[in-house]
């Protein structure tokens, strides 16, 4: 028969990798499907995490690997494939149901079959991690000119733009940290907001306003980047003027915010109109046996920290299930 796991993770960032040892720590029978080259996920490409309690200033990159080195430790299993969708397994064979069913705790007998791109595996429970991805800012010139000077993150190619002039376009933390980044290295940073007050928090706004070569530009919205073979100019857009005007810059990185990587799970389980998958902090969704944890799922505070919580939350959920705990 066919191998059958307790458990499914989908993801292998701070959620998926928090589940994972979480699960382990349970001795359920775990694998970890993961699509990226390396663990870790959004996390990876961060400067620097300055809030994940323990490790102040902890460099987003050692933070992924320290989650992974923790998952490798306990011996968590983990395969390399793209998730296409998750069905209800309909095995041929009564016996392996039954078999598959007193293999664990005799409850319940759904089986999900996680349908990958490489191969098709089993599980008795699902928890999808799949985070989010940057959003798009959706002018004329963006994907013409995204890694010709175009970027969405800072970390990854700052160094690109030493003494040069970027434009950094958002108010959220990551627009913030980016610019705070970016102003090491770069010769003047503009930073581009649609509103007159920024959404980050107020602790990264105050490091960004001492800056010098610092310049917020507010109430804009770029509405198009030109370019021959890279970046060369921004056209701007004052909402409050109307005014119109050209940004001379070698740069854009946009960090407007993200959009989840839900778009396979569509139709397996309920999601918001913006595509984060409903469930609360157990984890729950609307189908018995699949569990969110994460970026992906319906949330107010999209954090490292509340994203490895969620993982711990989506395994007690997960152990409940199994053993029929209600
Ligand atoms: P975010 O908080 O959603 O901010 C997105 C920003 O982009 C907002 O300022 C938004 O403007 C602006 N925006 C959205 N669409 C736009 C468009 N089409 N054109 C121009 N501007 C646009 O996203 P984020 O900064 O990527 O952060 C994502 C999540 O990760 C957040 O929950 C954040 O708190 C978290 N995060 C935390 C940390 C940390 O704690 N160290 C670090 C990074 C990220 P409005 O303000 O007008 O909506």
């Amino acid at each position: 028969m066919e191998q059958i796991y307790d458990l499914i993770i989908i993801g292998s960032g701070p959620a998926g990798l928090g589940a994972a040892i979480y699960a382990k720590r349970a001795e359920l029978k775990t694998l970890v499907i993961e699509r990226e080259m390396m663990s870790g996920g959004q996390v990876l490409t961060t400067y620097e995490v300055d809030n994940y309690a323990g490790l102040p200033g902890i460099g987003g990159f050692d933070l992924g690997m320290k989650f992974r080195e923790h998952a490798d430790k306990l011996g968590v299993e983990f395969a390399k494939d793209t998730v296409l969708k998750i069905e209800t397994a309909d095995l041929a064979d009564e016996n392996e149901v039954l078999e598959a069913a007193e293999a664990g705790a005799g409850h319940p007998p759904v089986i999900r079959q996680v349908v990958g791109k490489k191969e098709t595996r089993l599980a008795r429970a699902v928890i999808i991690a799949s985070g989010a991805h940057h959003r798009k800012l959706g002018i004329p010139g963006e994907a013409e000119l995204t890694g010709k000077g175009v970027s969405y993150c800072a970390t990854c190619d700052g160094a690109f733009f030493r003494k040069k002039i970027t434009a950094v376009v958002g108010g959220g933390d990551v627009a913030l940290e980016d610019a705070i980044f970016l102003a090491r290295l770069c010769e003047r940073v503009y930073v581009i907001h649609r509103r007159d007050e920024f959404r980050g928090a107020k602790s990264l706004q105050k490091r960004l306003m001492e800056l010098p070569n610092v310049e917020i530009l507010w109430d804009t919205v770029p509405e198009e980047i030109c370019g021959a073979e890279k970046v060369e100019t921004l056209k701007l857009f004052n909402k409050k003027t109307g005014e119109k005007s050209d940004l001379a810059v070698d740069g854009v990185f946009v960090a407007v915010g993200i959009t989840p990587n839900s778009e396979e799970f569509k139709g397996s389980v309920d999601m918001d109109p913006a595509g984060y998958i409903a469930a609360g902090e157990d984890g729950k969704t609307n189908v018995p046996g699949i569990f969110a944890a994460g970026d992906v799922r319906t949330k107010a505070l999209r954090q490292v920290v509340t994203a490895v919580a969620d993982g711990a939350n989506c395994v007690a959920s997960v152990e409940q299930y199994l053993y029929g705990i209600e």
